[in-house]
Formats: C-alpha cells, structure tokens, sequence
C-alpha cells in the first residue's frame, strides 16, 4: 500500500510551517499549504511551488475549510507578541474558530490532525522547568491573553472532539524555536537582536534583560513534531516540544554582538506587560514517548541563523504589523 498521505499544514507559508511544508514535500507526501499570509509572504515556500506535491490555498482558517486529506498540521496564528496583540480579537478567532473548523474537517474526513501549542499556556510560570501537568499561570485579562487563552481553548477543543466525537489528535507544546526564515520584522527576540546586530542597530533588550527563555533550533522542533504525529494513537499529549538550555536575553544578546563581530550596544527599553519571567521546558516526556531531545545547541543554531539573515536582503519583506 502507498504511504502517500494527502497532508494539510495551515499557516503553511509561515517560518514553522513552510519548514514543515519542505519536510513533508521531500518526504514524498501530498501537501496543501494553507495561509491568510498575515505575518509570512509567498516567499518562504516559493522554492515549492514547482513540486508536483506541493499547492498553495489563501485561505483564512477563521471560515469553514472543505478539503479532502489524510493529516493535518493546525498551524496557522500569529506568534510574535507585537503580531498577535496587533488584533486581538482576530488572534482569539484564529486559535478558536481555526481549531473548530480543522476539527470538524478532521471529523468529517477522518483525518489525523495536530495542534501547534505552546508553552504560552503556562503563562508566567511559578513551576520551574513547566512539565505538561503544570497548569499554568496565565492572566486571562491581559495583553497576553488573546494568544495563551486562545491557544489554551483549542486544546480544550482538540481533547473534546477526542472525547465526543473519536477524532485522532496530537497535541505538542512549542517553547521559543527560531531559525532561518523567521520574519526579519517579526519582533521575537532572535529575529530583532540579529537584524539589529547585522544593521549596526542598538540591540533592545527589555527591561533588564535577567528574563529566560530555552531556544530550540527550527530542524529539532520539525523533525519532534513528525515523530508526534506518527507515534502511536495512545500517546495524543499535550507534549512538552523545545531545548531544556535555558539563557537570560542578556546572555543572548552578548552571544549575537559575538557571533556577527557586530559594534551594535546593548540598550535596556521597558519590559511589556506580563512578559513571562523564566521559561525552559520539562522533556522528559518527549524524550520518554518519542525517543527525541534536541541536537543542536544555541551557538550552533545562532550562527546558522544569522548565516540566513546576512543572506537575505531586509528590504524585501513587508512588516507585518506597525509593532515590530
Ligand atoms: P509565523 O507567524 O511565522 O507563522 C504563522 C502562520 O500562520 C503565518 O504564515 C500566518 O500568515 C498564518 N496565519 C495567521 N493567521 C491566520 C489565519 N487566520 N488563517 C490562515 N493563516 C493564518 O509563526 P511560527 O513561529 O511559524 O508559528 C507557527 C505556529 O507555531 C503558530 O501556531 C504558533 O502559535 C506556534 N508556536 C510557535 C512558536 C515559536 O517559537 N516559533 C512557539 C510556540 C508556538
Ligand atoms: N525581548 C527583548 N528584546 C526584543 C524582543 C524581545 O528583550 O527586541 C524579550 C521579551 O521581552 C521576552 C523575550 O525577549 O522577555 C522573548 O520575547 P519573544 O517576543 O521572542 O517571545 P516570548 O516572550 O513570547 O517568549
């Protein structure tokens, strides 16, 4: 039997999904790229559009998809905090009607379908590293809100077409990943602190940069989420996807002047609201379930990183949003 599988990826065209879109062409597979292109451009599947198992749908995933396939990827939302507070009310109907209408589609044609979490839904976390138990810490009133509560729904989602209606899910729970082809202007911190080094820019650390994050590199994240999904139906998560190597924003700014020689100084701007303090995941289920943990370490992935950033020319892509 042919192990062709008709695959959707929603937010297809965007820095995770056109990564995940490359895998699955090269692996052979059907693959219906869907995007609104809100915060990506055509550019970063343009390499694709030649393969005869690749298409590209604009669509927005807020309105009912009708399509007939075997997997899908839900990945479609702004995930850059400037982006997906740009509108918020639009951030909420994106992760909760784009849930209802890949659940439903997954309903109707059987599919298997998988949820890009985060570990947004952990809020500004007291637990320390987050295991999947940790409930989380998140305010449902804040300028956060729209993306963790969004975020936090569609898993409510995705259990319950499970349990009311026998749909085969996956759910993993995405830590800070970066790599190339992150939008130059999308505001993250491995985004902004390369373009700015590379353009001699002063390198904005906010508020006194002590805050954490864990960074895992964009090819670990890909290959994770294949293994979830084609790991066995009794393991559906929520599973922790990301690199235990916790760093402060300090530390990661003096690692980016480093790696591009740059002469860029570090400037200290004003913490946003509810800007979670530490963040580094707990793995040990992933490493226990999928047999997977991350290889490439932050120098590493840094530099090829920047390798792609010093390649491309910024003038090219449109800001998405004012708030970069
Ligand atoms: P991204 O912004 O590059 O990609 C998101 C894509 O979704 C873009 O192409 C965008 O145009 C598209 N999109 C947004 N709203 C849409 C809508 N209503 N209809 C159709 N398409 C829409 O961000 P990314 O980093 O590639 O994130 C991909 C997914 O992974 C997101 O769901 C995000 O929440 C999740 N995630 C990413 C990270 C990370 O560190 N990169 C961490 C946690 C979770
Ligand atoms: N950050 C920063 N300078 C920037 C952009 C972000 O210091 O130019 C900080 C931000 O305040 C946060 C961390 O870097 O503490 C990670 O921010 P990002 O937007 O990448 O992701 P998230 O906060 O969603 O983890």
């Amino acid at each position: 039997m042919s192990q062709i599988k008709r695959i959707l990826v929603t937010g297809g065209a965007g820095f995770l999904g056109s990564h995940m879109c490359e895998r699955l062409v090269n692996d052979g597979h059907d693959v219906v790229c869907l995007d609104n292109f809100f915060t990506s451009q055509k550019s970063n599947v343009a390499h694709l559009l030649d393969h005869q198992n690749f298409e590209l749908v604009r669509h927005d995933v807020t309105h009912p998809l009708w399509l007939e396939v075997d997997e899908i990827y839900n990945m479609a939302c702004p995930a850059a905090p400037g982006h997906y507070q740009y509108n918020p009310i639009k951030t909420m109907k994106t992760s909760v009607m784009g849930a209802i209408n890949v659940l439903g589609m997954a309903k109707r044609c059987n599919a298997k379908v998988l949820q890009a979490s985060t570990s947004e839904v952990y809020g500004d976390p007291d637990v320390h590293p987050q295991p999947e138990s940790y409930r989380g810490n998140v305010n449902p009133i804040g300028l956060r809100a729209c993306y963790d509560e969004g975020k936090r729904a569609a898993e409510t989602l995705f259990f319950d077409y499970m349990r009311q209606n026998g749909v085969n899910i996956r759910v993993v729970r995405i830590f800070n990943t970066y790599g190339p082809r992150m939008h130059p202007f999308d505001g993250r911190v491995v985004s902004n602190f390369i373009r700015q080094a590379i353009a001699g820019e002063d390198i904005t650390v906010f508020g006194d940069g002590s805050q954490t994050r864990s960074f895992c590199y964009r090819d670990d994240l890909v290959e994770a989420i294949i293994r979830m999904m084609n790991g066995p139906d009794e393991f559906v998560g929520p599973v922790n996807i990301g690199n235990p190597n916790e760093f402060t924003i300090r530390e990661l700014a003096e690692q980016v002047i480093e790696l591009t020689g740059t002469k860029s100084r570090i400037i200290e701007k004003p913490l946003p609201a509810d800007d979670p303090k530490q963040r580094q995941p707990d793995i040990t289920l992933a490493k226990e379930k999928l047999g997977w943990e991350p290889q490439i370490q932050l120098r590493e992935g840094l530099q090829r990183t920047i390798e792609w950033f010093q390649s491309v020319d910024f003038s090219n892509f449109r800001a998405p949003t004012p708030n970069y």
